[in-house]
């Protein structure tokens, strides 16, 4: 997220509006259509129903983040049967990262379905940009990528989410779950071959020949399955609130590091999504102050801000981000593999974990689509083919977000003094040709997956 924007207008709110009022209008016809959920899990699906909450299927995706969402997608495509379980009743949250990386858009242009996804309102840049005190950096230029769209684009997750579950809906083998909490694994004979839910309908369980944790960086599968977690850390959390947007204010999205300050504003139509970073858990000692400190911090960090900080009336406006970073040692067990947050969660410094919880669910459905399809059992083997290609790519991005945030951010995290610009932003400032590199890293990642899988 970090030095990036984000661009939905009126228009699109609206459109999230209806989208929103569209599925709640087809819950309630489904419940008045089919009234009960035998049914309608019945109708829609080809998953075998054995009783009123007992379902089977090939592939079981717990989490409908963007690992899951797409891996769902891809699987689905491919003529596997899937159930996609995710805890809330749709993708409509306040915060989702709203980056859609070049090399997710290279995977559109592959899947056929660039066009379509060009018609969700959404915003594209080609260059990131940094202000640092008084000097602007341009950080990165994707212009050079080889690409059939070399752009960064800038969409709510939830259109992104929405679209790609528009797409998968079109397999009638692809379910997706929603208001479905996974608490549980079920293990037969030490194996793990299913679920178990809360939905509003009682508890679910799915059985499923393989199941996959793409549930973030709070997993319950990855806890449920004891994998171990080793965690890096982050010295910084952000503080999350909205200021409204005028029209003489800048048009673009931008990172503002100002007197040892670091802000992030996210242009969104008529107001500024603003993340403010602070130190890991400095929020309780920054609300002992009254609000209007933090307004002085706000506008001293982006002074065209100054006239409207006083929006912020109380701290039930400001909500606090947790940052982590952390990886599984092992991403499976037997019939089990963790992938996106689960296996690796990322920090928002330099907005790639969505990216890489995308390429992760191509790399996972590369290798798994043909036993799925073949009804093969899923091996510890197979599994461990997807750790052995994500873990790098992961670990290497890791490493530089910790590099990132050690070099600018834990000084930025001293609030008192005025630090030069660093020697990294000097870098990329005398030597322009070096904004290739971090936007190669943040536009592609380190390993760019391509789709295998084909459609059936
Ligand atoms: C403050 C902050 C800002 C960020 N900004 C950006 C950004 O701008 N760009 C970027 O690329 N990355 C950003 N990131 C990182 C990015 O959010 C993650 O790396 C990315 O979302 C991971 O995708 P995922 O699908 O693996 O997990 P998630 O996006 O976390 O999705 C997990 C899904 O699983 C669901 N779920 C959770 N538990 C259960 C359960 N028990 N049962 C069923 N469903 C469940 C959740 O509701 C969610 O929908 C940011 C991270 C933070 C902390």
């Amino acid at each position: 997220m970090f030095f990036l924007p984000a661009g939905p207008q009126t228009l699109q709110g609206m459109l999230s509006i209806l989208t929103k009022s569209m599925y709640n209008c087809s819950a309630r016809y489904i419940i008045i259509i089919f009234t009960s959920v035998y049914c309608n899990f019945k109708t829609i699906n080809k998953c075998c129903m054995d009783d009123l909450s007992t379902m089977t299927t090939d592939c079981c995706i717990c989490g409908g983040g963007p690992a899951g969402m797409m891996l769902g997608f891809l699987l689905a495509r491919a003529g596997v049967n899937v159930i996609v379980l995710e805890k809330h009743k749709d993708f409509l949250r306040d915060f989702r990262g709203d980056t859609i990386h070049p090399s997710t858009i290279q995977l559109m242009h592959e899947l056929n379905i660039l066009d379509d996804f060009l018609k969700v309102p959404h915003q594209e840049v080609t260059t990131l940009k940094g202000q640092y005190n008084d000097f602007t950096v341009q950080i990165a230029d994707f212009s050079y990528l080889p690409l059939a769209k070399p752009v960064l684009g800038l969409m709510p997750q939830w259109d992104f989410l929405n679209f790609i579950a528009t797409q998968a809906k079109q397999y009638n083998n692809f379910k997706l779950l929603t208001e479905a909490n996974v608490t549980e694994l079920v293990k037969t004979n030490g194996k793990v071959s299913g679920i178990k839910a809360v939905t509003p309908n009682g508890m679910l369980t799915v059985s499923a020949n393989v199941v996959i944790g793409t549930d973030g960086r709070r997993s319950t599968v990855r806890q449920q399955a004891n994998l171990k977690v080793s965690t890096t850390g982050a010295p910084i959390d952000v503080l999350w609130f909205r200021l409204s947007r005028k029209k003489i204010d800048p048009v673009e999205t931008f990172g503002r590091f100002a007197m040892g300050r670091m802000m992030v504003l996210l242009q969104r139509g008529e107001y500024w999504q603003c993340a403010y970073v602070i130190a890991k858990d400095g929020y309780e000692k920054i609300k002992q102050n009254n609000i209007t400190s933090f307004q002085k911090e706000v506008a001293a960090t982006a002074a065209f801000l100054s006239d409207r900080v006083d929006e912020l009336k109380d701290w039930e406006q400001v909500k606090l981000l947790s940052v982590a970073i952390d990886h599984l040692e092992q991403w499976y067990c037997d019939g089990l593999l963790c992938i996106g947050d689960a296996a690796h969660a990322m920090s928002p410094i330099g907005g790639v974990g969505i990216n890489l919880a995308i390429q992760d669910a191509v790399a996972t459905a590369n290798i798994l689509y043909k036993p799925l399809l073949d009804k093969q059992p899923i091996t510890i083997d197979i599994l461990k083919q997807v750790q052995q290609r994500r873990m790098f790519p992961a670990r290497i991005i890791q490493k530089v977000q910790v590099f990132i945030q050690n070099g600018i951010i834990q000084r930025k995290t001293d609030l008192t003094k005025q630090t030069k610009l660093p020697f990294f932003f000097k870098l990329l400032k005398w030597f322009p040709v070096l904004q290739r590199i971090p936007a190669r890293v943040v536009g592609m990642g380190v390993r760019p997956e391509h789709i295998k899988t084909p459609k059936a």
